[in-house]
């Protein structure tokens, strides 16, 4: 879809990535509209937002007559609301892959037919399958809900120690997946844009850090390997095969003898934060591009960065650290356990100078706060 100079985007989900959007998009004349069942949702901080639930149509209705085209910020929009706006709006990326990446099995079995690495997994329905799976697997394991799972959330540990009936009463009634605890040298992400008409452009590899299953750390350009290489390909293979629009990012283990894919998320995604001041055109620009039709803008980086999460709380402003290789993104969210709420990108010409500024912006930002008591 060619949309005219000055369209209208909608966004389902009104998160910090749709914010992000937002403020990516203002300066190409762009504009948005927001839809979120939370009527605080933080997009709303910075334009409009239609709050209502994804099942009120006549909301969903208002929502299309203010907008050109759609897309999404979250993949857990439920399917019926994305067929629903897919009706008279074009909705990138097609909900077809939403339908896909909503359901880990589905999402594993995908990669499987177009013959790409995932770990060991086994779908798991009763007791006695999470009992056969966990012995199979050494005890050494994760048992994740194949729907909503995201940040850490719906997934299980499964240890040699692990009591696994308190485990099944905990993550019994839904579809579950157990998964082999993979040994992972690193973990990294792929961001690939395609358009519509095919071009497919990929960001520098970037290599990601969790804690308790949240994102805490992204660096790039990671080091380069022939795995990476070949997580690039298989990055591009799933956007071909997709006809994909937009931004695609595909997580994957990195191990001695290869990349298993982990999963994809069908937009733009937290390990692609770094993009906004370490590349020449960020993700969100370029998934802003993409599905408005637009031709692309370059992935290349400028140097080196080094995004670091804030979960939970931020310290206040007035406390940070800000020279000009720190680059501080807070999202009007209120703070709250395991809830992103902002985060800061460091830039360096070199990977040996991002790491001393990284360290001298930990020991900066501890002194201060200390001294604020
Ligand atoms: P997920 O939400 O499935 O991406 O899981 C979040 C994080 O938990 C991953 O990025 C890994 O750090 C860890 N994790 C999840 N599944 C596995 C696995 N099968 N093997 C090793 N680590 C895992």
């Amino acid at each position: 879809m060619k949309t005219h100079t000055q369209p209208v985007i909608g966004v389902l989900g009104g998160g910090q990535l749709a914010r992000m959007l937002a403020l990516a998009g203002y300066p190409l004349g762009m504009r948005f509209v927001f839809f979120d069942p939370d009527p605080n949702a933080c997009a709303g901080q910075v334009g409009p937002l239609i709050s209502a639930g994804y099942d009120d149509t006549r909301a969903l209705d208002e929502f299309m007559q203010r907008v050109d085209v759609v897309t999404f910020d979250f993949e857990n929009v439920p399917l019926s609301t994305v067929r629903y706006v897919q009706q008279r709006r074009a909705v990138y990326p097609d909900p077809d892959v939403l339908e896909i990446s909503q359901d880990r099995l589905l999402e594993k079995r995908f990669f499987q037919r177009l013959d790409l690495p995932v770990g060991p997994f086994f779908p798991v329905n009763s007791f006695s399958e999470l009992a056969f799976g966990a012995k199979s697997y050494d005890f050494e394991g994760f048992l994740k809900t194949r729907r909503m799972g995201y940040d850490g959330k719906g997934q299980f540990r499964i240890t040699p120690g692990a009591d696994l009936k308190a485990i099944w009463q905990q993550a019994a009634g839904q579809p579950l997946v157990l998964e082999k605890r993979v040994g992972f040298k690193r973990e990294i992400s792929v961001i690939s844009v395609r358009d519509s008409d095919g071009q497919i452009l990929q960001y520098a590899i970037t290599e990601n850090k969790h804690n308790n299953g949240i994102l805490a750390t992204s660096t790039a350009p990671a080091r380069h390997s022939e795995n990476a290489q070949k997580a690039q390909e298989y990055a591009r293979r799933i956007a071909t095969e997709l006809a994909y629009v937009g931004v695609l990012v595909v997580e994957f283990f990195e191990t001695g003898e290869g990349v298993l894919i982990n999963e994809m998320a069908p937009r733009v995604h937290n390990s692609g934060h770094w993009t906004i001041e370490g590349a020449m055109t960020s993700q969100f620009e370029n998934h802003l591009r993409a599905v408005c039709g637009w031709p692309l803008g370059m992935t290349d980086s400028w140097g080196y960065a080094a995004m670091l999460n804030w979960i939970g709380s931020v310290p206040d402003i007035a406390h940070m650290p800000k020279q000009p290789h720190i680059h501080h993104h807070l999202y009007g969210k209120q703070p709250r356990p395991g809830r992103k709420v902002g985060h800061t990108t460091i830039t360096a010409e070199g990977p040996a100078h991002l790491q001393q500024k990284v360290v001298a912006f930990a020991k900066q930002l501890s002194d201060s706060l200390n001294a604020a008591g």
